[in-house]
């Protein structure tokens, strides 16, 4: 009986250690294979088997946690990076921002921040297509963060506005570094196989103690605005003035949504002339605004404030309409059914707006003038492009028997591209190429050239800016079909034009 003593202590202590949790213990079974040893065996086996289950169970957790790990890191990337580049989003900017200000408070130099918007991103986007455009933006991405310091941060703002943040903001070395990205982005860069010419402009901001990541941000921000306004391409610190101009636009912009909402805005028109008999052939409406306080404003002034802020569709679709219903008047009361071309400008951004095409039909329409008496007269832009919706709006303007015209010919951007496919009816060489045409011998070269090239594809041109006979009869020779210009007359109210009009047709 001894013996079976012992084995059940053996087994009181087996049990024990399992319900301790060492699920490795056993105990041998002796060679008697009595009921004793049949009670051990069992114990074993679910020991083996709770060992087993146990280990799974582990094994569970291990992978549970790590999938756990891994969803927070995702998350962290989520909230902190953008995915498109991996650069830092905003968020995490703002808090390596606060960091290194925190460092200043100890002595460090303050950071500084550089504020970087490409200029030609959207011409590539509506040239080559936004997976081209997205290409592109990888690249940048990568271009950016070879060109900082380990320590600095590189983050996307969004759409094509990145941001970089240098410690240390010793004004040599923050600007070494802003010339070294305009240098880079001078170069074409590669992007689903074509070379994509994009540039940047840069603004920057130099911290000063205490100042928070917001207005750091929103003044490199406005910095950058002001070297896009002044020299796209190029980098420009930020000063206390710009912030002041900026403000200023904001208020202008305010004040111009209430003048058009009040109807305080008015057409003027400029007679247009054929020039080979000098007659009358048409007008351009241009819209004149005298602002309660500050007086008469440039239109180029308040159409570059409403283009920033959205409001130039508002803008020219008033003056279109305004224009309009006075043609339509004229129409009843001097003009009779002559020939009669009225020119009013729309931005591009009017272009590229979609059912642009069916809000000029609908004015036509409600004025009951012909679609062959209007013509738009569009600035080409680098922006402009490709873009499908607005030459998709030319071909249903045109077919319709509206004539499109590129004004400011010859500015720089101009490229053939719509001459050449035959998107527009007329050219208006700018004033920069008529001023001298009849003293410089460049100018008269490269007016000659544009007015072979019209006439080549059976187009026509104004001159614009004519104010000397001088000047007309050198463009009259070299085959230009109209001019506009103070020669025959600065732009004028609707009264004056009216009396311009009935002396023109009673004559
Ligand atoms: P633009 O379309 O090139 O208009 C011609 C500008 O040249 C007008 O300036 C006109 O007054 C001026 N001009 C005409 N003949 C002469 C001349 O012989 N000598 C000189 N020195 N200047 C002459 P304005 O009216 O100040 O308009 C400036 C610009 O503002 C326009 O240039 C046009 O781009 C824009 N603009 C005017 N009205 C509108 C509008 O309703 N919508 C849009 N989107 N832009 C407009
Ligand atoms: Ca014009
Ligand atoms: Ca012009």
């Amino acid at each position: 009986m001894s013996g079976d003593d012992a084995r059940l202590d053996q087994l009181v202590e087996l049990v024990v250690e399992l319900a301790s949790g060492r699920l490795d213990r056993r105990m041998e079974v002796s060679a008697a294979a009595d009921r004793i040893d049949a009670v051990v065996m069992g114990l074993n086996m679910m020991a083996e088997e709770l060992q087993a289950l146990n280990g799974d169970l582990e094994a569970r957790v291990t992978e549970r946690t790590d999938q756990l790990r891994t969803a927070q890191q995702q998350l962290e990337r989520v909230a902190l990076y953008d995915p498109l580049t991996g650069l830092a989003n905003r968020s995490l900017l703002a808090d390596r921002i606060e960091r290194a200000m925190a460092h200043a408070e100890h002595g460090a130099a303050p950071p500084a921040v550089l504020v970087l918007d490409l200029d030609g991103f959207k011409a590539v986007n509506d040239s080559f297509g936004h997976s081209v455009g997205d290409l592109l933006l990888v690249e940048v991405a990568d271009l950016l963060r070879r060109v900082v310091h380990e320590t600095d941060t590189v983050a996307r703002l969004g759409g094509d506005e990145f941001a970089l943040v240098v410690l240390d903001g010793e004004v040599e070395r923050v600007l070494e570094v802003a010339d070294r990205v305009i240098a880079a982005l001078q170069q074409p860069v590669p992007a689903g196989g074509h070379a994509c010419w994009v540039g940047a402009s840069i603004g920057v901001c130099f911290a000063t103690r205490g100042q928070s990541s917001e207005t750091l941000l929103r003044d490199a921000d406005t910095a950058m605005y002001a070297a896009k306004a002044s020299a796209p391409g190029t980098v420009q610190i930020y000063e206390p003035a710009m912030h002041a101009a900026a403000l200023a636009r904001v208020r202008l912009a305010e004040d111009l949504r209430e003048a058009l909402a009040a109807n305080q805005l008015k057409v003027h028109y400029q007679p247009i002339i054929e020039l080979a008999g000098r007659n009358l052939a048409g007008a351009e409406a241009l819209a004149r605004w005298h602002h309660p306080e500050r007086g008469p404003l440039p239109p180029e002034e308040f159409v570059a404030v409403a283009e920033a802020t959205g409001l130039v569709t508002t803008l020219d679709t008033w003056v279109l309409d305004t224009a309009v219903a006075q043609l339509a008047r004229w129409r009843e009361t001097t003009l009779g059914d002559r020939p009669f071309g009225l020119h009013v400008n729309i931005s591009p951004i009017g272009f590229r707006a979609p059912r642009f095409a069916d809000t000029v039909a609908a004015c036509l329409a409600r004025h009951g003038v012909a679609a062959r008496d209007l013509l738009l007269e569009v600035t080409e832009t680098q922006m402009m492009g490709e873009d499908a919706q607005t030459l998709q709006s030319m071909e249903v303007l045109r077919s319709a028997g509206v004539g499109v015209a590129i004004d400011d010919f010859g500015t720089g951007c101009s490229s053939l591209t719509y001459v050449r496919r035959l998107f527009v009816d007329l050219i208006k060489i700018d004033r920069s190429l008529v001023t001298g045409v009849d003293r410089d011998p460049h100018q008269h070269r490269v007016a000659a050239a544009i007015l072979a090239v019209v006439d080549a594809f059976g187009l026509a041109a104004v001159a614009e800016g004519v104010e000397t006979e001088e000047q007309a009869a050198v463009l009259t020779a070299l085959g230009c079909r109209y001019g506009q210009g103070w020669l025959w007359g600065k732009p004028l109210s609707p009264a004056d034009m009216t009396r311009r009009l009935r002396a023109t047709v009673h004559r």
